[in-house]
């Protein structure tokens, strides 16, 4: 019978309090082997104390944490395969990109022909061939990024975590950074753990997320699922924009009992003359402000009943004064009753 390979990581019930805050507080979690894994949730959610807990900077409170099967929860972080990338890029200015990248080896006392070629490969994944003599100082911040992701890879760990790596770069870096890590990520296939508190880097980026709110992970799912299917206010909220309904207005669509969350771009605006289709939720209201934002117009409706509804439409063939002159008129809006996410109240 083939064997399974256990998960990368796993918590069981693992807590971690400082005096009266609880940092981390019975987070169950299963990484999978290979797998792309974003930790997302505002700041002081407790993400980077699960980091630093998988790292061995910091041991559990209660609980237990598996790398591979094995209990590591007390075991100090040299004797765990893993290794981290840190936002502030830690690298040693007084040493060459390649000796920088090198290190690890050098620690474990590789020979240096060896320790060569490996340096040579690593510079090439992380497109760097020909950099290997300079000091950091000499390098952008992208560059740099990507010698700290070299210096951590060389030694093949078993899982590489990664602390807000992207945070120090601009946004037109941080998005090109995105796709080559996970490209790079991909080719060497280890298990990658990414702190993150930006929402479209981890929709982005992942396999499967882990959204976390006061030290609790509200949800794990694909990017897809945590969008599409958010199980909470806060991950509605948390995860791009979101309508939330409830109450009186959620009974009045729905004729149930219900709150539920509506994607801003699954509403249609439609007019007020025509019957919506027979497979859709709908409500009448008039657009009290219309906001035009280059690749699309955001408008706000407010609900003949009461509350009020964002919108948002591609521009695909309006100009921003054709959407302006929306401004005022009355609308159906329509939505297929598939693209509603029912929650507890
Ligand atoms: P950020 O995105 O800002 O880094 P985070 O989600 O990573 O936030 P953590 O750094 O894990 O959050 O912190 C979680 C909570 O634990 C916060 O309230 C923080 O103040 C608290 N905390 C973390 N480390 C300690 C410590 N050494 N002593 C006391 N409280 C701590």
């Amino acid at each position: 019978m083939a064997q399974q390979t256990p998960p990368a990581i796993k918590f069981d019930k693992v807590s971690r309090h400082f005096g009266d805050v609880k940092a981390v507080d019975e987070a169950d979690l299963e990484i999978r082997d290979g797998e792309f894994f974003s930790m997302l949730g505002p700041s002081g959610s407790g993400k980077t104390t699960c980091l630093r807990m998988i790292a061995g900077f910091d041991r559990p409170t209660a609980g237990q944490i598996f790398l591979y099967g094995q209990d590591v929860s007390n075991l100090p972080p040299y004797d765990r395969d893993v290794n981290t990338v840190f936002q502030d890029y830690a690298l040693f200015p007084h040493m060459s990109v390649s000796e920088n990248i090198a290190y690890g080896l050098m620690v474990k006392k590789v020979a240096r022909p060896e320790r060569m070629k490996k340096v040579d490969e690593m510079l090439e994944l992380v497109q760097l061939s020909g950099f290997g003599g300079r000091k950091p100082s000499q390098l952008s911040g992208g560059q740099r990024q990507r010698v700290a992701l070299a210096r951590a890879l060389i030694n093949h760990p078993k899982v590489l975590l990664l602390d807000e790596p992207l945070g120090a770069l601009d946004l037109k870096l941080r998005q090109q950074m995105q796709v080559e890590l996970k490209a790079i990520q991909k080719r060497v296939g280890i298990t990658f753990i990414f702190v993150t508190h930006d929402q479209e880097e981890a929709l982005t980026m992942s396999d499967r997320i882990a959204l976390f709110n006061q030290g609790k992970i509200e949800q794990i799912g694909t990017p897809a699922e945590i969008y599409e299917h958010p199980k909470s206010a806060f991950v509605a909220g948390f995860v791009g924009t979101s309508n939330l309904v409830r109450g009186e207005v959620a009974r009045r669509i729905t004729g149930m009992d219900v709150t539920f969350s509506i994607r801003p771009e699954k509403i249609h605006l439609g007019n007020i003359k025509e019957k919506a289709p027979t497979d859709s939720y709908s409500s009448d209201g008039t657009i009290r402000d219309v906001v035009y934002l280059g690749l699309y117009t955001r408008y706000h409706v407010e609900l003949d009943g009461g509350g009020d509804l964002v919108v948002v439409e591609q521009n695909l063939k309006s100009t921003s004064m054709d959407v302006l002159k929306n401004k005022g008129q009355r609308t159906r809006l329509h939505w297929n009753k598939e693209h509603i996410s029912k929650m507890g109240a």
